[in-house]
């Protein structure tokens, strides 16, 4: 579903991303994780092009782009399409309800129809656990709520895949375990993911396969059993001694 040949950022002079090889297959939950720094969420905004690669191609679900090139809006606007992106901080409208915040982007981005964007909405607000909500205000939602409005919103997209940013960073601990169920059910249902996440016990328990990031690299990568009990690398050895 995902590959990613040699993928280069820089910001500046600073180096972030140093050749990225990877590949996921579709259906499967991949979790980055890796220490502060290493390039995890520059990664993950580089496949949505939040971020513009300095080199190196992407290919999401038969549509590549080669950031070596010159390349048109179309194309990256087609580009784009392929995935949906869950924020740390939501970002959601606050002068929209959930169920306005759900729709926008079908309505604005992909011109639906406004019914039919409106049932889609509901259907998926619903899915997250939030059908007595829909027209509450994000500032009448917990984080947790609001997080899982994030996730249904990333969904109306009808992406092919859906990346996470750290979703769950920003949430009292309380909080955590709704929005990171939610992600389960996604990834139970064959959603194919990619996911920065802090979290390990997700990582332990949905992942497919764990990346393992450091200085713009991916160091190691494996089944999570492999990766947290015999990790090869010593670096990943050292991080996980830091955080287990
Ligand atoms: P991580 O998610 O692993 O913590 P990031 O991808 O956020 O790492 O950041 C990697 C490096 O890139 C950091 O040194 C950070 O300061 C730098 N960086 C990230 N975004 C920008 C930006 N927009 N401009 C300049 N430097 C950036």
């Amino acid at each position: 579903m995902i590959s990613i040949k040699n993928l280069h950022k820089k910001f500046g002079d600073l180096e972030v991303l140093k050749g990225i090889d990877a590949d996921v297959q579709k259906g499967q939950a991949i979790v980055v994780i890796g220490p502060s720094g290493s390039g995890k969420t520059t990664f993950l905004r580089c496949l949505n092009t939040l971020e513009t690669p300095t080199s190196g191609s992407v290919t999401i679900d038969e549509q590549t782009v080669d950031f070596s090139k010159s390349l048109s809006k179309k194309q990256i606007m087609a580009f784009r399409k392929q995935s949906a992106m869950v924020f740390q901080h939501y970002n959601l409208f606050p002068h929209m309800t959930a169920l306005e915040n759900v729709m926008e982007g079908p309505i604005t981005v992909q011109k639906q129809d406004k019914k039919l964007a409106r049932k889609k909405a509901e259907q998926l607000l619903t899915k997250v656990g939030l059908g007595e909500k829909i027209n509450e205000y994000p500032f009448q939602l917990s984080g947790g709520q609001q997080q899982r409005v994030g996730i249904a919103r990333a969904l109306a997209l009808e992406p092919k895949v859906m990346l996470f940013d750290e979703p769950t960073s920003a949430l009292d601990p309380e909080l955590v375990g709704e929005v990171l169920q939610v992600m389960k059910d996604l990834a139970a249902e064959g959603m194919t993911m990619v996911v920065v996440t802090h979290e390990m016990r997700f990582a332990k328990g949905v992942a497919d396969e764990v990346l393992f990031m450091d200085e713009g690299r991916i160091i190691e990568r494996g089944k999570p059993e492999d990766i947290f009990n015999h990790p090869k690398e010593e670096r990943t050895q050292r991080f996980l001694n830091l955080i287990q």
